[in-house]
């Protein structure tokens, strides 16, 4: 099976109401390949805006999300908002909200749960750190990254779920995978996926890479045959992010 290559746009903590609606104006003008699936990650405030002005061929994704549907949880937002303000997709488990924030891989599989019964798609993030691959221990980190998901959904759910390969090191800091380091650890989650999951499910999931990618660097990791897109911070927040979705042309 052909699996439709999936570029992520994830702008973090950035962005104001008029740098959005200037990127838009420039996203939706951009000439863009048809057999391309692109998602775009904003800042909850900016989800009704972007949701309103994006260009309908490509959707919309939250950054994360609680895991209740309402209540007493002053300052979270529910998978059931997103959906509400017109998002499609969700951004879990990214290295921010584990290393930074402290959220654990059980925490983000409960978000997984939740968010896949309101209805979004995940964008499942995993990844090492500097010194877990310098320990040799990349496979076992984003194995049990992955086993906190595997035991908590159904095989269904994972044609809803996207995979996010982002080794720590190369996120934010210019130093990208090359292409076949990324194309390592895609393989190896590929088979992981055979083993705990299903064939089916190893075929057909996209495990896409994230790290320092640009309109440059992209093409070359493309071509790999494990590659099946792109999930991208800085350049996402500039035109080049347009060179990045048409990175198999
Ligand atoms: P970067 O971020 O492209 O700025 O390295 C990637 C990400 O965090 O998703």
């Amino acid at each position: 099976m052909t699996r439709t290559f999936w570029v992520g746009g994830n702008w973090k903590m950035n962005g104001t109401t008029a740098a959005i609606k200037d990127l838009v104006n420039t996203f939706n003008a951009g000439s863009t390949a048809s057999d391309v699936e692109v998602v775009i990650g904003a800042p909850y405030v900016y989800i009704p805006l972007l949701a309103d002005s994006l260009r309908k061929d490509w959707a919309v994704a939250g950054e994360n999300c609680y895991v209740k549907p309402s209540g007493a949880f002053t300052g979270e937002i529910s998978p059931e908002m997103l959906a509400d303000v017109g998002a499609k997709w969700v951004i879990l488990g990214h290295s921010e909200r584990r290393n930074v924030i402290g959220e654990s891989s059980e925490f983000t599989a409960q978000k997984v749960v939740k968010a896949l019964e309101a209805g979004l798609k995940v964008v499942l993030c995993v990844g090492e750190l500097l010194e877990e691959r310098e320990a040799g221990t990349t496979q076992t980190v984003v194995n049990s990254q992955l086993d906190a998901v595997i035991k908590t959904i159904k095989e269904a759910d994972w044609v809803n779920i996207v995979i996010a390969y982002e080794p720590v090191w190369a996120i934010g800091t210019g130093k990208v995978a090359t292409p076949d380091q990324a194309q390592e650890v895609h393989a190896a989650i590929r088979e992981y996926l055979k083993i705990a999951v299903s064939s089916k499910v190893a075929e057909e999931t996209r495990i896409t890479y994230g790290g320092s990618v640009n309109g440059k660097n992209c093409k070359e990791t493309a071509q790999k045959p494990d590659v099946d897109g792109f999930l991208v911070g800085g350049a996402s927040l500039k035109p080049e992010f347009i060179d990045i979705v048409n990175a198999t042309q």
